[in-house]
């Protein structure tokens, strides 16, 4: 099993590639760009909330419950009373901090449903959703949003995958398959409402073609290719 600081960098390069080439294209705002790369970071971390009492499991359940907070207030500020909107956002900090993390506790042996690329997916789409519904993100931004955080996940299932194979001795340690997975024959249910999960999160999206659009577009290759040309 790959360790933090490894899972960390090894989400983090190709996250800060990816968004600076995104930034370069001209697909996402500097801003939307650095969200970008730090969801692609937390994608990297993920996947080991699994691991009960792990650091990353304490900072990653904190974090994601003053974001759900903050999600929650911007959303209710314009039209409810100031008091209602602290008492949703209190409620939706206890949510995640408390009902969140007895969800995936509850859910996840260590290294079961969590370590899946449909759990990979899910986390892609719940924050395409958030990206397009909360910050009112064009389908563009919003798709790219959500591929950093799953792209992030994945780069970790395939980092705990390549460090259980024993370099040295090349043979398998018993983890090896245990990361990279399509579902838990041991968790039927947990699987399944996760595949539900995930086609329902993404009929509830934006359309994806503009995203497919704008990725293959002349323009946006020229844009790139302008870029690096200033900085050599
Ligand atoms: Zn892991």
């Amino acid at each position: 099993m790959a360790n933090f600081r490894v899972h960390v960098l090894g989400a983090a390069i190709p996250s800060a590639l990816a968004a600076g080439l995104a930034i370069a294209g001209g697909l996402v705002t500097p801003q939307v760009g650095g969200v970008c790369f730090g969801l692609g970071v937390l994608g990297g971390m993920l996947p080991d909330i699994d691991a009960d009492n792990s650091v990353p499991t304490r900072i990653i359940f904190g974090a994601l419950a003053v974001v759900a907070a903050v999600v929650v207030a911007s959303a209710l500020h314009v039209d409810t009373a100031p008091g209602l909107v602290a008492l949703a956002a209190v409620a939706a900090f206890v949510a995640i901090r408390v009902g969140l993390r007895g969800f995936t506790a509850w859910l996840c042996v260590h290294r079961g449903l969590v370590h899946s690329l449909p759990f990979a997916a899910l986390v892609g789409a719940i924050v395409v959703c958030v990206a397009a519904q909360a910050f009112h993100l064009g389908p563009t931004q919003a798709w790219l949003a959500g591929l950093f955080l799953t792209g992030g996940f994945l780069v970790h299932l395939a980092l705990d995958e390549l460090f259980s194979v024993d370099l040295l001795g090349a043979r398998m340690k018993r983890s090896f398959g245990t990361a990279l997975k399509l579902g838990s024959r041991r968790q039927l249910l947990g699987t399944v409402m996760l595949y539900a999960g995930v086609i329902a999160l993404v009929r509830f999206a934006p359309p994806v073609d503009p995203l497919v659009r704008d990725v293959t577009s002349k323009r946006t290759r020229a844009a790139i290719a302008a870029t690096l040309a200033r900085l050599r």
